[in-house]
């Protein structure tokens, strides 16, 4: 039992959500940690942003992650807040395909800590149409995992509205297509896939997989200040190739760092590569 040791055990932390995400973080919380999550009932996090667009998101996602965990603490008077942030779209170095950020956060009023972990879905259940009829995407939505997987769907040009989210039922799938066809200019219903936690269980998975990575790093310690979440915080480049020597983009270091102090070591690359392919070399394949 990992539970008991960490630095948190016995206490109770608040999750800023209305979507369901406690059954993704409690248990890693509960378990590596001694953490009960609860989540309180008067809470409107979509205050700060939604995934469906009709609130604009104030500020950068950590900012927005932060807040949110904030505004935790303030309305449940606990001094431990968790909150979650997820950000979908076009993968920033390979653009054609799609990535899902998934970002954590835990703070921590009684000692100052703030948190924040990270993880990349290369496959994340995030996907677009744009269509007349429902029968022309019946098939596409079914691989997407739809019903299980919800549907936004809104007009594919004209007024930015949303006809209907959290779409579960072929039928009312239908009625919202036709709906969002005749009010769009183009005469184009848009169906995507609803990004909110509780209606997309791969970003479900997503969150728990990384409610255990943080979890993790809390429960390692820095050597200097004692603060909890030692952790990789960066990378450093200049992998040597394999052929010349020479180094290249690819990571060669990880750098630990503290979120309380300024302590900082690097370490070798956690997967034992130390060569790079001489393809991704300046000098033998330019
Ligand atoms: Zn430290
Ligand atoms: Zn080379």
């Amino acid at each position: 039992m990992k539970g008991p040791a960490s630095a948190f055990a016995g206490r109770r932390a608040v999750l800023a959500t209305m979507h369901g995400k406690e059954r993704a973080i409690g248990p890693a919380f509960r378990d590596i940690l001694g953490i009960d999550i609860e989540v309180p009932g008067n809470l409107d996090t979509d205050q700060l942003g939604t995934f469906s667009g009709e609130i604009e998101r104030p500020g950068s996602m950590d900012e927005v992650l932060v807040a949110k965990a904030r505004l935790g603490l303030k309305v449940s008077g606990l001094d431990l807040s968790v909150a979650s942030e997820g950000s979908f779209g076009p993968h920033p170095q390979m653009p054609f395909i799609p990535a899902g950020l998934e970002k954590l956060v835990l703070i921590d009023a009684r000692s100052g800590l703030v948190a924040i972990e990270h993880s990349v879905d290369l496959s994340p259940c995030y996907a677009i149409w744009e269509t007349r009829r429902l029968i022309d995407i019946a098939d596409q939505i079914r691989a997407a995992g739809f019903p299980d997987q919800a549907m936004i769907v809104r007009p594919n040009s004209g007024p930015a509205v949303i006809v209907q989210k959290g779409v579960q039922t072929l039928e009312n799938l239908e009625a919202a297509i036709g709906q969002a066809a005749r009010v769009s200019s183009d005469g184009v219903a848009r169906v995507q896939t609803d990004m909110r936690a509780r209606f997309n269980p791969k970003r479900m998975m997503s969150i728990a997989s990384l409610a255990k990575k943080l979890a993790d790093r809390l429960c390692q310690t820095c050597s200097s200040c004692s603060a909890p979440g030692w952790g990789v915080k960066g990378t450093e480049a200049g992998l040597p190739c394999s052929w010349c020597g020479a180094p290249t983009a690819w990571v060669l270091h990880e750098l630990m760092g503290c979120f309380m102090c300024d302590h900082e070591t690097s370490r070798p690359r956690s997967d034992g590569l130390t060569e790079a392919d001489p393809a991704h070399c300046p000098y033998c394949n330019p």
